[in-house]
């Protein structure tokens, strides 16, 4: 494997399969049985995942919450959609443990650094709920700060697009995909790979990102062999 320690960032609404809300258990265990696959190889794992299932703070307030009540809720929404792929995990015979960026024993333990990597080390996959425990944050953000602190070697932004493209190719047919792209290019370019918080701390910190279609079966496993599918994300 080229890859001994990732950070995967699972997007909330994969989670959602075809349904449209909530939690799709055939993603859940297409997702389990690939993180199984890869975790048997060896390899560290530490996961974020989003909650756009379930609650996006900005989209409550179109509808009248609170941002930074939304924003708590959506944290909350990326617990339950934690205990949903630990619990897909166990099924698949995974150990994972779920640590939580917000005190909420014993739902997870609290996060740490230390904690995540003695578990990480003693074979367990990691997940990390509650993103960055901050209002006006991103589980993209959680993840690139989650990826810089446990050193991971790279941070897999597992979406349903199979990686960055000149243009929205969900828009523009003609939009063609990058094999690899530096981050000072992404920028100037305007390229929406992930927020710009979250963007401007993996650059800081030269953490490559890996953005690749989790979806199709199999690709976690060819993205952390070193498989060119994707599009790298480097200095
Ligand atoms: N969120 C937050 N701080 C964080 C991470 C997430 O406030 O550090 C909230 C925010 O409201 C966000 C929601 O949780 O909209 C769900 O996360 P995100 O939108 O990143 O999920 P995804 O798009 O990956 O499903």
């Amino acid at each position: 494997m080229k890859y001994k320690r990732i950070l995967l960032k699972l997007s909330g609404e994969s989670l959602m399969g075809g349904q449209p809300y909530g939690l799709s258990t055939d993603v859940l265990a297409s997702y389990a049985r690939q993180i199984r696959a890869v975790a048997e190889s060896g390899v560290q794992l530490a996961i974020v995942i989003g909650g756009g299932n379930i609650f996006r703070g900005l989209s409550g307030v179109n509808r009248g919450f609170d941002r930074v009540k939304g924003d708590q809720m959506g944290m909350l929404a990326t617990i339950i959609n934690s205990l949903a792929l630990q619990s897909a995990l166990e099924s698949e015979g995974v150990k994972a443990r779920v640590l939580t960026s917000i005190r909420m024993e014993p739902i997870g333990e609290y996060y740490s650094k230390a904690r995540a990597l003695e578990c990480m080390r003693a074979g367990e996959v990691v997940i990390v709920g509650g993103g960055t425990s901050n209002p006006f944050f991103s589980t993209d953000t959680a993840s690139a700060l989650r990826g810089v602190e446990v050193e991971a070697d790279v941070m897999l932004k597992g979406t349903r697009v199979d990686g960055v493209y000149t243009a929205d190719p969900e828009k523009d047919p003609a939009a063609v995909r990058f094999d690899e792209i530096s981050f000072d290019e992404v920028y100037a370019r305007g390229l929406k790979v992930m927020d710009l918080t979250a963007f401007t701390l993996c650059k800081e910190n030269r953490l490559p990102v890996i953005v690749f279609d989790m979806d199709t079966e199999g690709n976690l496993g060819k993205v952390v062999a070193g498989e060119k599918i994707g599009t790298l994300v480097h200095e």
